[in-house]
């Protein structure tokens, strides 16, 4: 008998209508995760509702990146303990990178007594194990895992998560990323290919390739070009991406083997943290601005309709008004469509940790407006000139009077009308007007 199987048993015991509540945090990563999960739960009987109240299992995928993420989930945690003392029977699971966190997990059994089970990241092999030995109170010992052989349950019936090399080796001095999420390990190319095949030949129309760091996949026969070579082989009709890659892991083979794909969505998201050099260093990114700059230039010379966001990190530990003036030259330089900026955060365990942080906060967040401002304009005036352009298009969602779509680049397009039966197909549009971070266009 399977996990799944002895928690079903056991559940139906207890209830008729064995229902459950996930709740998501963090990264793409977690998502991932969080749909194996799923997959698990509803195998071993229960079906997911949307309100806490109402379940008797309950799991919160956590993220660890951030200090401030940390402590919204803490308060959502909290929250749960109203509910487990009007239903005591319901199990809270708290799984992900915070409980991979030996602080974390201390302050929950101390302090959070409500929550049933624990489990880290890199613990997700383990999950049926411990939420059978949990839910029923005994001990088992079955040879049944997720990942690979539990059914993912996807959320999407066209957008597709395939995860193909999970944890990080990286140690970038501010990242506890390769503390809760272990060595990196790639998956086998030919099970990649046939989760691809088999979504494709199911009709997906959006594959995004997973991972921390997914330009240094290495499955030991093959590595990342290779593995873009390979997927450029698959007939049919997809936008293929990837996240997120590490600038000193990109290359002109990665990119000649993108500009050759049939499936390219046109989305590089390469996350540069920092412009100056200096600060660069001191978090262990191993490139240069330079360097970073020369290969976004290449790639944008093999794909013209390339759309490349980033990650930035301001007011890492002594990073001086000079440094972050070579992080606004990069910006202007770069061009990026959007960004992401986020104020730096202290992590435990982290190299930067120990670093002299003198710059005051408030100083850190007039540097995050003003990066946000000249991003700002950088942004509108990138999205003004994809006025009169055609894109292919993924209708993702329909509202009452409106789609929501994006290119292949993952840029989203508003389109007025009522498009519910294109739900998930492609379509072709004419941009007709730009905001800061969308366009309008019209179907052809
Ligand atoms: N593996 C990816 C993403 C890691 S986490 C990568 O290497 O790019 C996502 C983003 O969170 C990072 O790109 C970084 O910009 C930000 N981040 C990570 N640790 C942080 C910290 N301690 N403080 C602030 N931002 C952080
Ligand atoms: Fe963190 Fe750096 Fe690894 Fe990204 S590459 S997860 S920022 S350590």
């Amino acid at each position: 008998m399977t996990y799944s199987e002895k928690i079903n048993l056991f559940i139906k015991t207890k209830t008729d209508d064995p229902k459950a509540f996930i709740r998501v945090f963090g990264c793409q990563q977690n998502e991932a995760d969080a749909e194996k999960i799923c997959g698990f739960v509803l195998k071993s009987g229960f079906r997911f509702v949307e309100c806490e109240q109402e379940s008797d299992l309950i799991i919160f995928v956590t993220c660890a990146v951030r200090h401030t993420a940390q402590n919204k989930i803490f308060g959502h945690i909290g929250r749960l303990k109203k509910i487990k003392e009007i239903n005591p029977n319901v199990f809270i699971v708290i799984f992900g990178c915070m409980a991979e966190q030996k602080e974390i997990c201390e302050k929950i059994r101390l302090h959070y007594k409500f929550i049933d089970l624990v489990i880290g990241s890199k613990s997700i092999d383990a999950f049926p194990k411990l939420l059978c030995e949990e839910i029923t109170g005994e001990n088992y010992n079955i040879c049944e895992k997720i990942p690979e052989e539990m059914p993912v349950k996807r959320k999407s019936n066209f957008k597709a998560w395939v995860s193909i090399i999970s944890g990080c080796n990286n140690f970038c001095s501010y990242c506890v990323v390769p503390f809760v999420r272990g060595q990196e390990k790639s998956r086998s190319a030919s099970e990649i290919l046939n989760e691809i095949n088999h979504l494709v030949k199911k009709g997906y129309k959006d594959i995004t390739l997973l991972g921390q760091n997914v330009n240094s996949y290495e499955d030991g026969k093959i590595c990342f070009s290779d593995l873009i070579l390979e997927i450029n082989k698959i007939k049919g009709d997809f936008f293929l991406n990837f996240m997120t890659s590490h600038p000193k892991n990109m290359n002109k083979e990665i990119i000649d083997a993108l500009a050759e794909s049939p499936h390219f969505g046109g989305r590089f998201h390469l996350p540069v943290q920092s412009g100056s050099n200096r600060i660069l260093k001191l978090m262990n990114r191993n490139y240069t601005k330079q360097k970073y700059l020369e290969i976004i230039n290449y790639a944008r010379l093999k794909i013209p309709y390339l759309t490349i966001t980033s990650d930035l990190i301001v007011g890492f530990p002594g990073e001086l008004r000079e440094d972050f003036e070579e992080t606004l030259d990069l910006i202007k330089l770069a061009k990026f469509s959007s960004i992401f900026t986020f104020i730096y955060s202290k992590r435990k365990g982290t190299v930067a940790e120990k670093m002299p942080d003198l710059t005051p906060h408030s100083e850190k967040i007039s540097r995050f407006n003003e990066l946000a401002n000249i991003q700002n304009s950088i942004s509108e005036k990138i999205f003004t000139k994809e006025i009169g352009k055609k894109h292919k298009i993924l209708i993702e969602s329909c509202q009452d009077n409106m789609a929501l779509c994006r290119t292949g680049g993952g840029v989203i397009v508003k389109i007025k009308g009522k498009y519910s039966e294109l739900l998930g197909t492609f379509a072709e549009c004419k941009i007709t007007s730009a905001q800061r971070s969308f366009l309008w266009g019209n179907l052809i």
